[in-house]
């Protein structure tokens, strides 16, 4: 059997993969079985943004890997205390929380959230609530997809935990009219990423900042896709002068080689767990430190929340000055952009096959959008390249079908 064929009959069906098959990557390029090149315009989801393989990383990882690997939580290692450190000077928190996967930072912020609602708030027990988003993505565990608003994530995995409610994103009267004297936080994305690359209007996180802060209800922003200079600063809430009570980061902070993810938070809230409240058996081995320390560090040394605005703004000009009636919307920020297509004209998923032909990795998402989050490293001509290649994609399936489909099709 083919590698595809053992995937697909020894795999779980949870996914359905793009028919492309890579082998090797390097820098904003990935390779296929046959040995064609692609420019990876999706940086698997905004956790390459250093591009793959980067030489530091792979060197911090394996000299780590020779030296120590996984100790668990049940002794001290030279790696952690630098790695935390670091996080916590770039974001301004006073602590942090390693995990691994960003679901699983998310899943930190909430029981943080809840103990802080009862142990500082005085919220009596059990009652405690937290303010979601409609659109919002915080990962696939149980209690997370508990208060998705998508019902395929939902769908068949109930009951599900009790205490969270939703408000539309980018709605501050909705969030304040949520709130509570029970209300422990108030958990947002700064940019929704999987919802389609929403954007908030300018003002929206500082004025729920605003109204967290005078209803005492934490924020906890989720940078696990925003943060680490994907949106043009190191964190998204920057754009706002915001400083969040609680953040989550992952995706990136493993340099793309790792499931590297933590919570941070300022000392009130993080000081809720006390030994035996929460743990991990992986979260900041040794190998897990000394691969996101050497990304932070990597993050500023080549100034890449800078490259990242410069790029993203060429990025986005040159979306956005495609003329071709099949887009909807262009929206993004930074080097996290989301093209809307006009679903009665194209399938963003039809579109991401046809760049694949022409050596172009993306992938759509909800809202028919299809999504470009490069690493951080791509440089302008290569952003040319590749918004070229969509150009004139965008342009053949104009001309395959000029008029609008009326009757629904998938
Ligand atoms: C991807 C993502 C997560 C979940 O991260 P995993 O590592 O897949 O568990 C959480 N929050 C946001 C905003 C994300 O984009």
């Amino acid at each position: 059997m083919s590698d595809r064929d053992l995937e697909a009959r020894f795999g779980a069906g949870n996914y359905a993969p793009l028919p492309v098959t890579i082998v090797r990557g390097d820098g904003v390029h990935l390779w296929d079985d046959q040995g064609r090149r692609y420019i990876d315009m999706m940086g698997a989801y905004s956790a390459v943004s250093f591009g793959h393989c980067h030489p530091r990383l792979i060197e911090a990882l394996a000299a780590q890997a020779r030296r120590l690997d996984t100790i668990s939580r049940a002794y001290f290692s030279d790696r952690l205390g630098p790695f935390l450190a670091r996080a916590c000077e770039l974001t301004g928190m006073d602590a942090a929380l390693p995990m691994n996967s960003g679901a699983e930072a998310v899943e930190t912020a909430l029981k943080a959230a809840r103990k802080w609602a009862y142990k500082v708030k005085g919220v009596a027990a059990d009652r405690a609530e937290i303010i979601a988003c409609e659109g919002n993505f915080h990962g696939r565990t149980i209690t997370i997809t508990g208060f998705s608003s998508v019902a395929q994530y939902r769908d068949g995995f109930g009951p599900f935990a009790p205490g969270f409610r939703l408000v539309p994103f980018a709605d501050t009267a909705a969030l304040e009219a949520a709130i509570t004297p029970d209300t422990a936080a108030f958990l947002v994305e700064p940019v929704q990423g999987e919802a389609g690359i929403i954007v908030p209007p300018k003002g929206y996180l500082a004025e729920a900042a605003r109204i967290c802060r005078e209803h005492n209800v934490l924020l906890i922003a989720d940078e696990v896709q925003s943060g680490l200079g994907r949106t043009g600063k190191l964190l998204a809430c920057e754009h706002e002068g915001v400083i969040p009570d609680g953040l989550t980061l992952g995706k990136a902070l493993g340099g793309g080689l790792l499931p590297v993810s933590m919570f941070l938070a300022r000392h009130e809230v993080m000081d809720v767990f006390k030994p035996g409240d929460h743990g991990s058996t992986f979260g900041g081995n040794p190998i897990a430190a000394a691969v996101g320390l050497a990304a932070l560090d990597t993050l500023v040394e080549e100034r890449l929340s800078e490259r990242a605005a410069q790029t993203g703004t060429h990025l986005l000009q040159r979306l956005r000055g495609i003329n071709n009636p099949l887009i909807r919307e262009v929206r993004g920020i930074g080097l996290f952009a989301g093209v809307e297509l006009d679903p009665a004209r194209a399938n963003a998923g039809a579109v991401v096959r046809r760049l694949i032909d022409v050596g172009v990795l993306t992938k759509d998402t909800h809202r028919n959008t299809i999504r470009f989050a490069p690493p951080l490293i791509i440089s302008e001509s290569e952003v040319d390249w590749a918004i070229d290649r969509f150009a004139e994609v965008i342009d053949a399936t104009m001309s395959a079908s000029p008029e609008p489909i009326t009757e629904s099709s998938s």
